[in-house]
């Protein structure tokens, strides 16, 4: 079986994968005016400062919109079908949209504004963050 592909970190991005391999979200803070992006860039997208910093978020999110794949495009998804792409909306960063997979759901449970939570799938050596819905206690 082929393994699923894994991002690879670069100069701008490293934090969120280092962040993430410790079981933490974080997204990119401008240190000059406050703004967060994401994906993670080389300058604050609203002032161009360079004194960004990684901002913990609580990985909480909700769901935005998805897209449901039923057929592999790479062999090492096919034993994953069917399967979700969706982008969540991060709920302490407003804004902020992560595309992602929704994990550990049936896609046809799954509808715009579900609330949903960070999990982390280890891939290789990087540790991508998965978002699943929010279990509730007790069940
Ligand atoms: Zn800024």
């Amino acid at each position: 079986m082929t393994d699923k592909q894994a991002p690879v970190p670069d100069r701008y991005s490293a934090f969120y994968w280092e962040n993430a391999a410790r079981g933490r979200l974080a997204v990119q803070a401008c240190e000059e005016c406050g703004q967060v992006q994401f994906p993670p860039n080389a300058v604050c997208e609203s002032c161009q400062s360079q004194s960004l910093t990684a901002r913990p978020v609580s990985g909480r999110a909700t769901l935005y919109a998805m897209t449901v794949i039923r057929q592999a495009f790479h062999p090492a998804w096919t034993d994953s079908l069917p399967y979700v792409i969706a982008q969540v909306q991060l709920d302490d960063a407003p804004g902020i949209r992560i595309q992602t997979n929704i994990v550990e759901a049936d896609p046809a449970d799954l509808k715009a504004g579900d609330p949903l939570e960070v999990v982390y799938e280890q891939r290789g050596d990087v540790t991508v963050p998965q978002f699943r819905p929010t279990q509730k206690n007790g069940t």
